[in-house]
């Protein structure tokens, strides 16, 4: 159910540096004409360029996350405005800042758990028809009946569990509880950007609330930081997307082509091919095909010697090796190869274990236990001064990968050798 080995510390980190910098901006004490102009567009400005964001994407849930936390501070600011310009609040303060304490994480969690499923339209319609309704509610409650209203959020319904820390209403937190164990399961079930930037969103509100009338822009900052926390991890999805293998969770093609052109003088480049996969694949199925794809992967990300993994396309991986002499990285390569090869993959699904013998060429030797293994076959070519571009050391690479393949399989071949090889082998 919940997928941990997905967890990245990545994920949050985008949300936390907004979060640290919003805190730390909230607390200085004089601003200069400059940081106050801009903290009072700051939010305007957020919500859009991160509507903007999620135009060009697609995201309604994004988008309406902005708009929950773009209300609550249109609310609010015009509270605290009336604050510092009047030296006391408006006599509708307490009720409008105790229903935004309420309603604003629990919205925050129903639009951020809230997945897009249905037809685009529809679903902004629905997400729209809730916002309008709670809204109407609330206003029409704030309206007709303002102080029975106030009465029962200020409500001390647990006299027992009150304690004077407690700055918002009663009620706000166990809402806010809730939100976040939504958020956090979210979170856990699918670890991505979005799902992490939520959940530090909800710290940041979490923070802010008490400190609106006190600390003087704090609500103009932390909700900037928040918006910003949800459209950073837009584009940051969107980077992912692009630039992330979804399967194997390597950086893909595309990163491998953009690090081939920051390569310095002196790199290696290894081609990394699955041996029989096609027969594996054939043989116990896609999806099991699937899961040592991943598996090898994870392998050969956790190479020595400084390399960094790609996934070329297929079952074609792109080892990276820069400022590294061919003689440096040889014994890393070596040592991956070996792991995977000595690797027992416990079959997950039992029915997809081969059916006969000849078919599971590539089990191990404990025939029947569910565990097979697969080898990879590595060509391997360093620059030089006849392979000069990152091209030519890579399609040198793979030429080594298919001298490999001729020679047996499941094993380190660099450019070059073949012909040794192939002298040693005529004599
Ligand atoms: P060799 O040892 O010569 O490399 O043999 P091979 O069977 O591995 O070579 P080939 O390139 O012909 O086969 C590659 C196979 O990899 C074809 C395809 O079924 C499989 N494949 C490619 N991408 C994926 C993938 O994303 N998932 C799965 N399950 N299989 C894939
Ligand atoms: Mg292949
Ligand atoms: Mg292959």
């Amino acid at each position: 159910m919940f997928r941990l080995s997905a967890v990245r510390l990545s994920h949050f980190l985008p949300g936390a540096f907004l979060l640290l910098s919003g805190l730390a901006a909230a607390y200085v004490r004089d601003l200069s004409v400059f940081f106050t102009s801009l903290f009072n567009v700051l939010p305007t400005l957020v919500l859009l360029l991160g509507g903007a964001y999620c135009a060009v994407y697609r995201r309604q849930r994004e988008l309406f996350l902005m708009i929950t936390v773009y209300i609550a501070y249109y609310l609010l600011d015009t509270q605290t405005d009336f604050y510092r310009d009047h030296g006391r609040v408006r006599e509708d303060a307490a009720v409008v800042f105790h229903l935004v304490c309420l309603l604003l994480p629990m919205l925050f969690a129903l639009f951020g758990a809230w997945q897009e499923r249905t037809h685009l339209f529809q679903d902004m319609v629905a997400r729209f028809a809730v916002l309008l309704a709670v809204g109407s509610v609330a206003l029409g409650l704030e309206q007709s009946y303002p102080q029975a209203l106030l009465n029962w959020l200020a409500e001390i319904r647990w006299p027992a569990l009150h304690g004077q820390w407690m700055s918002l209403i009663q009620m706000s937190y166990p809402v806010f509880f809730l939100a976040f164990v939504v958020l956090v399961v979210q979170y856990l079930r699918e670890p991505r950007p979005l799902h992490a930037a939520q959940i530090i969103g909800l710290v940041g509100i979490f923070w802010m609330l008490p400190q609106t009338f006190i600390l003087p822009f704090t609500l103009n900052i932390m909700c900037s930081q928040v918006m910003l926390m949800i459209a950073a991890s837009v584009s940051h999805e969107a980077y992912q997307m692009a630039f992330r293998d979804e399967l194997t969770g390597l950086p893909g093609r595309r990163a491998l082509n953009e690090r081939m052109q920051r390569l310095g003088r002196n790199y290696v480049l290894a081609m990394t091919d699955v041996d029989h996969f096609k027969k594996f694949n054939d043989t116990h199925g896609h999806d099991v095909g699937d899961q040592v794809l991943r598996l090898v992967a994870s392998k050969l990300s956790k190479v020595t010697g400084g390399g960094r993994a790609y996934r070329y396309g297929g079952e074609e991986f792109c080892l990276v090796f820069a400022g590294k002499t061919l003689e440096e990285c040889i014994p890393h390569l070596e040592a991956v190869r070996e792991m995977i090869a000595n690797y027992a993959i416990q079959l997950r699904n039992q029915e997809s274990r081969p059916q006969d013998d000849q078919q599971g060429r590539q089990r191990r030797g404990t025939a029947g236990s569910g565990s097979v293994s697969v080898t990879v076959s590595v060509g391997v070519c360093e620059r030089q001064p006849e392979h000069r571009t990152p091209d030519e050391v890579l399609k040198a690479a793979d030429q080594a990968l298919y001298a490999a393949k001729g020679a047996g399989r499941n094993c380190v071949m660099a450019h070059g050798q073949r012909e040794k090889r192939g002298a040693l082998r005529v004599a």
